[in-house]
């Protein structure tokens, strides 16, 4: 409300211990919200103590992935309890602040922004050891206003191996760098297929779907740019399994870890804790 104190966001300050990725795409569809899901639980199985803020205001597909879509946060006093995950993981949406759940929001610039402060400092987050946001794609308001938050948040971009996926990608990056915000990777996803035949001949065949080299495209072009390594975090496979996963509510680095997908998810896990 107009004139109330403003909490602080306790992952803005300095002496904060929570790492904050902000998981970003140049558009739609490329997986950001799965990658967001599995991610976080990949970093909760190593042991870490992990949030999830979904910022997508168009999408906002988290709940549903993490199968906790018909939970409300509750209120304790005026602080929002994030809603836990079977895992433990912790779940606020920007859908769980609609009064209705089929409510469109159409919020301009000032809204998203009051309601991602809201996210930030108003939720009980708890010590987190790291909270994972997933960003609407592309280059909009909350971008914006999660640089002049969040400036410390790192960004992971999501892209496909398609050169226009990878040309908006790049966009997504180098608006994170505008907002001083630190690009630590880029995520290929729907990498390639490996052929379910050849597999069963015990050969590895790739057929390439969406093309390929998106991923190192970006990585490139950024690392260029910023004048700092951007490398190329993983390469994930298009697999059955990990779409079934978020379908059903259950993300595929739990119900199915030893799945292409599932094992390279839980390697990027691995390597950023
Ligand atoms: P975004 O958040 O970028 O819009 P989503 O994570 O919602 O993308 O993914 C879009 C759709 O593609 C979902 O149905 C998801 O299950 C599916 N999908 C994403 N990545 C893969 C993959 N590697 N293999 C198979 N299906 C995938």
């Amino acid at each position: 409300q107009a004139g109330q104190a403003q909490r602080e966001i306790p992952f803005g300050k300095p002496d904060s211990l929570t790492k904050v990725y902000a998981i970003a795409s140049g558009k739609g569809g490329v997986g950001k919200s799965s990658v967001t899901v599995n991610l976080a639980l990949g970093l909760a199985a190593q042991g870490l103590k992990v949030g999830v803020l979904d910022a997508d205001i168009y999408g906002h597909s988290i709940p549903a992935m993490f199968g906790i879509a018909d939970s409300q946060p509750t209120q304790v006093e005026d602080l929002i309890m994030p809603v836990p995950t079977a895992s433990g993981v912790s779940v606020i949406s920007i859908g769980m602040l609609k009064p209705r759940r089929d409510q469109v929001v159409a919020w301009r610039g000032p809204m998203l922004d009051r309601a991602l402060v809201q996210m930030l400092a108003d939720v009980y987050w708890g010590d987190l050891d790291a909270l994972v946001l997933d960003l609407p794609p592309g280059t909009g308001d909350v971008a914006i206003s999660l640089g002049q938050h969040l400036p410390s948040a790192e960004v992971i971009v999501v892209t496909t191996p398609q050169e226009a996926a990878a040309e908006v990608a790049e966009r997504a990056g180098t608006m994170a760098s505008m907002m001083h915000q630190r690009v630590i990777g880029v995520i290929e996803n729907m990498s390639y297929l490996a052929c379910p035949h050849c597999l069963s001949e015990g050969k590895d065949h790739r057929i390439d779907l969406f093309g390929s080299g998106g991923g190192a495209r970006v990585a490139k072009t950024l690392s260029e740019r910023f004048g700092y390594d951007v490398p190329v975090l993983g390469e994930i496979p298009l697999d059955i399994s990990l779409r079934e996963g978020g379908d059903a509510g259950k993300p595929v680095v739990e119900a199915d870890p030893t799945s292409p997908a599932a094992r390279v998810l839980h390697k990027i896990a691995a390597d950023l804790s």
